[in-house]
C-alpha cells in the first residue's frame, strides 16, 4: 500500500519513521520531507510536487498509487486538501476543512463548547473595541485575550493586568496587529491549574484515545523566557492519571465527536486537546485538529500497533472498525528534547553544519528526529530552520529516559545549536517526590 505523508517537520518524520515500520506500507512518499525523513521515505520535494496546490496533490496520488494520505501541519487541512482528496475517492487521514474550524476558528470551538456543554472557560466575542474594554473592566484581570483567527500561536495575551488587557484589544481591534485573524477577539477567563495535551484518534463516529503528553513552550530553562513551537516533550503526562484520561474522553472529546456531527461536519483524523487540570478535573483550553510537534515525536514511538492499520482503520479503509482497535503502548517514557538555532524564536542563522547525528542516533533507546534540516551542495547536513532536530529517547522512567535523551544531545556536533536542559522537569520532580 503506497502512502503519501504531507509536511516535512518533526511530526512528519516521526509519522514516516511509525509508518516505515508497517508490514503493509509499500512506497512511502513524504513532501516535501526533509533529510532525515530521506531515511524512511521517498522525499517528493517541492519542485516535484507543491503541497499547497490540492489538485497537483491528487494528481501525484494517482500517478503513484497512492491508497492512504496523511496531512500532518495544519495549513493544508485549512485550506482542504482532504475534501479534495475524498472527492477523489482517496482515503485520507485528517479533517475536512469545514470540521478544522476547531483549531481554525476559536470562535466556532467556543461556542460549540457552550451549546454542547464540553467544559472551557467562560467567554465572550467581540469585534467592537468599545464594548470588549467595558467586558474587560466589568471582569478584572488576569483575563485572556485571543485573536479569533490562527495567528501561528502568537494570537493569546495572557494579561496579568487589566491595562495589558485593554491594550491588547485595542492593537488587534483597532491596531490590526493580527490582520484579518485578529478582527474578532475572543475574551475568556483566565484558568489556573497544569496544563497538559491528549491526543484521540476520530473516524467521524467514535474515538480512540492514544496518550497524553506535556510539552515545554517557553524557549528557557525553568519555562522562562519567550514562547516557541515547543522546546521538547515527553509522554505520558503523569497528571493525566488514568481516570483524568477517562474524564477528559467522556465529558470533552466524545461530546465533541458528537457535537462535530450533529453540526454537519463530522471530524475525522487527531483531535487534539489542550486541558488545564485542576482539582480532579479537566477543562478544554484549546482543540488543534492535528499531532502536536514535538508530542508526535513521544507519541508515535510508545505505539507497540501497526501505526499505518490504525489509520486506514480511522478513514475506514482498514481491516475492522476505528471502535474495535486495541491500542497497546510502551510503558517507557518517552521524551523528546528540541535543538534549535542559537536565536530562536528570533533571527537565526541558516545553514550552519550539524556534526553527530548517527552517533546520537545510535545511542540506545534514541531516535534523532530531524525538523529544520537540509543537505548543502557537498552533502554536508545543515540547519534549515530555527527548531532543528528532535532528539527522542525512550528507555525506562521518565528520568531513566531523558538521562539517555541527553546523552545523545551531547554527541551533536552544533556549535551554533542549543536546547533547554531541563525538559521533563516537572514530571521527573514527580516520580522523585
Ligand atoms: P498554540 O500555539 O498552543 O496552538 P494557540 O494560539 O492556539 O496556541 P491557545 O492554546 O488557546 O492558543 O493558548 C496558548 C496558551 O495560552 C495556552 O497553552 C495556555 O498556556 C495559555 N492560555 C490560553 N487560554 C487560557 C486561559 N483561559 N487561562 C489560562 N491560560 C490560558
Amino acid at each position: 500500500l503506497n502512502v503519501l505523508v504531507v509536511g516535512g517537520g518533526g511530526r512528519e518524520h516521526a509519522l514516516c519513521w511509525g509508518l516505515a515500520r508497517s508490514a503493509r506500507c509499500g512506497t512511502l512518499f513524504c513532501a516535501p520531507g526533509n533529510p532525515g525523513i530521506a531515511s524512511d521515505a521517498t522525499c517528493v520535494d517541492s519542485s516535484e510536487l507543491n503541497v499547497s496546490d490540492n489538485d497537483a496533490v491528487v494528481e501525484f496520488c494517482k500517478a503513484n498509487g497512492v491508497s492512504l494520505v496523511v496531512v500532518g501541519p495544519e495549513a493544508p487541512l485549512v485550506d482542504g486538501l482532504v475534501d479534495v482528496l475524498r472527492v477523489a475517492d482517496i482515503p485520507a487521514f485528517g479533517p475536512t476543512k469545514a470540521a478544522a474550524q476547531i483549531e481554525g476558528s476559536k470562535a466556532f470551538m467556543k461556542d460549540l463548547c457552550k451549546k454542547y456543554n464540553i467544559p472551557t472557560a467562560a467567554y465572550e466575542k467581540f469585534t467592537d473595541v468599545e464594548a470588549a474594554k467595558s467586558y474587560i473592566r466589568s471582569q478584572g484581570a488576569p483575563i485572556v485575550i485571543k485573536t479569533c483567527g490562527l495567528a501561528a500561536g502568537k494570537g493569546v495575551i495572557v494579561a496579568m493586568t487589566e491595562e495589558d488587557a485593554l491594550q491588547a484589544v485595542e492593537d488587534m481591534l483597532v491596531g490590526g496587529a493580527f490582520g484579518s485573524a485578529g478582527a474578532e477577539v475572543v475574551i475568556e477567563e483566565f484558568m489556573t491549574g497544569e496544563e497538559a495535551s491528549f491526543f484521540a484518534i476520530v473516524d467521524g463516529e467514535t474515538a480512540l484515545p492514544l496518550q497524553s503528553a506535556q510539552d515545554h513552550k517557553r524557549v528557557g530553562d525553568g519555562d522562562t523566557g519567550l514562547n516557541t513551537g515547543g522546546m521538547g516533550a515527553y509522554s505520558p503526562a503523569p497528571v493525566v492519571s488514568p481516570e483524568i484520561a477517562d474524564h477528559i474522553m467522556q465529558d470533552l472529546v466524545l461530546p465533541t465527536v458528537q457535537a462535530m456531527k450533529m453540526e454537519g461536519c463530522p471530524y475525522t483524523g487527531v483531535l487534539y486537546a489542550g486541558v488545564m487540570i485542576k482539582d480532579g478535573k479537566a477543562r478544554l483550553v484549546e482543540y488543534n485538529a492535528r499531532f502536536g510537534d514535538p508530542e508526535c515525536q513521544v507519541l508515535i514511538p510508545r505505539l507497540k500497533n501497526d501505526l499505518l492499520e490504525v489509520l486506514l482503520c480511522a478513514c475506514g479503509a482498514g481491516d475492522q472498525a476505528l471502535s474495535e482497535v486495541e491500542l497497546q503502548w510502551t510503558e517507557d517514557s518517552a521524551v523528546v528534547v528540541v535543538m534549535a538555532a542559537e536565536g530562536y524564536p528570533g533571527a537565526y542563522k541558516k545553514g550552519t553544519a550539524i556534526g553527530g547525528v548517527e552517533a546520537a542516533d545510535d545511542v540506545d533507546g534514541v531516535i534523532v528526529f530531524h525538523a529544520g534540516t537540509a543537505n548543502d551542495t557537498s552533502g554536508q547536513l545543515v540547519s534549515a530552520g530555527g527548531r532543528v532536530l528532535g532528539v527522542t529517547a525512550i528507555k525506562g522512567d521518565v528520568r531513566e529516559t531523558t538521562q539517555q535523551a541527553y546523552a545523545a544531545v551531547d554527541l551533536l556536533q552544533w556549535p551554533e545549536g542549543f536546547c533547554r536542559r531541563d525538559i521533563a522537569w516537572r514530571a521527573i520532580e514527580r516520580l522523585e517526590s
